[in-house]
């Protein structure tokens, strides 16, 4: 007779059923199953530049994210535990009090999240059968054509060479239903109680971004065959405000309510009976983007965090209180900066161009440390991504992936082009 297996899944930035390989196989594999998210209470400490790591918006997104993985497993009278604390430590215990023999993640490129499994890898028995299958980047990493150590630096480069050797249906193929059946669950582990942590209210009604793996999907539905905004993408996606010209899905990706394959599958889906165009490609081309900082993560590890970079120059960036508390309240000298932090701070979002703006202003107007305003971001975006966001930001502080240097844009001009009324401005400074 087979030794009964016993698994645990544990959901990290992956809060889905469908295109979730790792979970897929480990229901394949086990007889019993364990589904587990871990909140680091840790994340709700002041850090060392006076923010949280989780803000209240986020959290308000996780929570709907879990709450429709409840919804979902209970249909398989299956359940999720949340707990609360160390993740290394829960993990371990949970390995040993239940003697799991089977372990279902997927893979983050984040320093942190890599670190972490590491850790538990090294302290748990060599006989568990782990299940790590890559779903949260379009491509495996040894489908890359080079070595991550060979990564190019350049997004140009990045880009060329994965368009000269990989081919869209690679990725699209990849893709895997949901598990139509599940293992028994174990009825013995109750969740933790959850932290308070302040609820996140909406004060502008359109731009509400719903957490779980089914809104993720009606939200795709909606951007592609709905209303066909995806044909339009290319010309719209500069926007600043509104629900309509861009994706809105950066949450979801995040997260991993939605895989950013499904997304490619959806697109190429759409192509074949809407036609491609650019906008189709652009799509793509952003979702590159969004890989290639992935990859740069896994390449520089923690130096995406330092204040010098990955090219290990002196930003000449100091810090002062003062200037940092009117950046973040949107009372600086600028209005524009002034209405794209005000929108962060009410709807827990910002337009990629406010993004540029806000912190081009931060580096270059006044001079303050980027690591300050990647943090204010990581508290406030409901969006946050640690590869897309340090990343982002030592771009623009030029101490990152970018060969030209630091990013300096004419702010007035940007108004002129983009908030020629001050449409926007007069919306959040009303
Ligand atoms: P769309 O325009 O619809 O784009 C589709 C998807 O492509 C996005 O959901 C995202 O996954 C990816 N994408 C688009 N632009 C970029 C980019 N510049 N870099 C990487 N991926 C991209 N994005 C995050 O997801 N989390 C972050 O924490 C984050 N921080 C940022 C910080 C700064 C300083 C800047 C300049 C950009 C940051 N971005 C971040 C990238 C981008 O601004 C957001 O992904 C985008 O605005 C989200 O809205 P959307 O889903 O409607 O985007």
């Amino acid at each position: 007779m087979s030794k009964f297996k016993r698994g645990l899944f544990w959901f990290r930035h992956d809060l889905r059923l469908s295109d979730n390989p790792s979970l897929t196989l480990c229901c394949e594999q086990c007889d019993e199953l364990i589904f587990v998210y871990i909140l680091d209470p840790s994340l709700l400490k002041q850090t060392e530049f006076g923010t949280t790591r989780l803000g209240n918006a986020r959290w308000r997104f996780i929570q709907e994210s879990l709450d429709n993985l409840h919804v979902q497993l209970a249909s398989h009278q299956q359940r999720l535990i949340i707990k609360v604390g160390d993740a290394e430590k829960i993990i371990l215990k949970l390995i040993n009090e239940y003697h799991i023999d089977h372990i279902g993640i997927t893979p983050h490129p984040g320093f942190y999240e890599t670190q972490t499994i590491e850790t538990i890898k090294a302290q748990t028995d060599k006989s568990i059968n782990w299940q790590c299958n890559q779903s949260f980047t379009l491509f495996n990493q040894n489908e890359l054509p080079f070595e991550i150590k060979d990564l190019p630096d350049s997004f140009t480069q990045f880009r060329k060479k994965i368009e000269q050797t990989i081919s869209v249906k690679t990725i699209i193929e990849k893709v895997v239903l949901a598990p139509s059946n599940m293992p028994s669950a174990n009825g013995d582990i109750d969740s933790d109680q959850i932290p308070d942590i302040p609820p996140f209210t909406h004060s502008f009604k359109e731009m509400v971004h719903r957490g779980g793996e089914q809104a993720a999907q009606q939200q795709l539905e909606y951007y592609t065959y709905k209303s066909q905004h995806l044909s339009r993408y290319k010309e719209t996606r500069n926007g600043l405000d509104g629900w309509d010209f861009s994706t809105k899905l950066s949450a979801y990706l995040s997260q991993g309510c939605l895989s950013a394959r499904q997304v490619m599958k959806m697109v190429v889906d759409y192509e074949n009976q809407f036609g491609p165009n650019e906008s189709t490609y652009w799509l793509y081309f952003e979702l590159l983007w969004r890989d290639f900082y992935q990859w740069h993560q896994q390449k520089y590890q923690a130096n995406i965090y330092l204040k010098r970079g990955i090219q290990n120059s002196d930003p000449e960036l100091k810090f002062d209180q003062h200037l940092f508390n009117k950046w973040t309240s949107g009372e600086t000298d600028n209005n524009f900066v002034n209405a794209f932090m005000r929108q962060l701070k009410q709807t827990g979002w910002m337009s990629n161009r406010g993004r540029q703006i806000v912190a081009s202003y931060f580096v270059n107007q006044l001079q303050l440390d980027w690591r300050y305003g990647a943090a204010w971001f990581e508290q406030l975006l409901i969006d946050y991504d640690s590869s897309n966001n340090w990343g982002n930001w030592q771009y623009l502080a030029g101490v990152g992936a970018d060969p030209r240097g630091r990013r300096a844009f004419n702010i007035e001009k940007q108004r002129q082009i983009y908030d020629p009324d001050n449409h926007f401005i007069n919306h959040y400074l009303d």
